[in-house]
């Protein structure tokens, strides 16, 4: 269980969680038509993103910071369902558990290609066209990604992401860099296009198939499952989770998406977390 103190030091890093959506007259854009998510039941499996959702995005993936009381909020949600919450990122699993220790739960890395079950098991999917594929863009990455170019090259093994957030202004440029780079690589790998980075991922995996293994594993199985996320990766998720008779939420705005509700910020998150997790 977890404290109530620690429960409001998550609370009290994020003063200004930002007010849910609300319909109302006259126009509303697509992010403003989503309602703000009814409050999670017990019988709900949850499934996490993390950068962007739990944690604000940071210049680069290693600056991120963990609000105190977050890793033991992840528990607390966890115990209550048996287990049955799952953290789903783009970051590999030995990330994960470094960035919420003692948290050690149910977890996917590197977009499902890593998962961890709730009773601990392992399992990786290897995919040799698309590991030769990567071997191909990598040297082509490093190279564009030369010391004074504001690029950073993050190589996850199983993935590989190009960060822009540093020169904005070339996002153009380098997605259709990377697109071409997509297309003499082959069939094997897909280029998903996120906040300030694209990323090139094995074509066979996604977030959604992560969210399927987890639904066909206890404590997983027969829980209503939602899911909340931030970003393109994260569309497949809610595809998933809809197609499962869940909801999904969406954090801060987006011209598409598919999902039932959003939530204006990781503040917003977190406080709607902690109302469903105090003990
Ligand atoms: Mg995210």
């Amino acid at each position: 269980m977890v404290e109530e103190s620690r429960i409001d030091q998550v609370l009290s890093a994020h003063l200004t969680p930002g007010k849910c959506a609300t319909h109302k007259d006259g126009f509303l854009t697509l992010e403003e038509s989503r309602p703000c998510p009814p409050e999670l039941d017990l019988q709900s499996a949850l499934f996490l993103d993390v950068d962007g959702t739990l944690l604000e995005i940071a210049p680069r993936p290693e600056l991120v910071r963990v609000s105190h009381g977050l890793p033991a909020l992840l528990t607390s949600l966890s115990e209550q369902r048996q287990g049955a919450l799952a953290l789903i990122s783009g970051r590999p699993l030995a990330e994960l558990d470094r960035l919420f220790h003692p948290w050690h739960g149910a977890a996917a890395g590197l977009h499902g290609i890593e998962r961890r079950s709730a009773n601990g098991m392992l399992d990786r999917i290897l995919d040799s066209a698309s590991a030769t594929a990567l071997d191909q863009i990598r040297p082509q990455l490093a190279a564009l990604a030369r010391d004074d170019s504001g690029l950073t090259v993050e190589d996850k093994g199983g993935t590989l992401a190009l960060h822009y957030r540093a020169v904005p202004d070339r996002e153009q440029e380098l997605r259709a860099y990377a697109e071409a780079l997509q297309r003499q690589a082959g069939a094997a790998i897909r280029l998903i296009a996120g906040k300030m980075v694209v990323e090139f991922q094995p074509f066979g995996v996604n977030k959604g198939l992560a969210i399927g293994a987890f639904m066909a594993e206890p404590p997983f199985i027969g829980c209503r499952p939602v899911f909340v996320g931030d970003d393109t990766t994260d569309e497949d998720g809610f595809r998933e989770i809809r197609k499962r008779g869940g909801f999904a939420v969406r954090v801060g705005s987006a011209s598409e998406t598919e999902a039932d509700y959003a939530l204006p910020s990781v503040a917003a998150v977190l406080a709607w977390l902690a109302k469903s997790g105090l003990p």
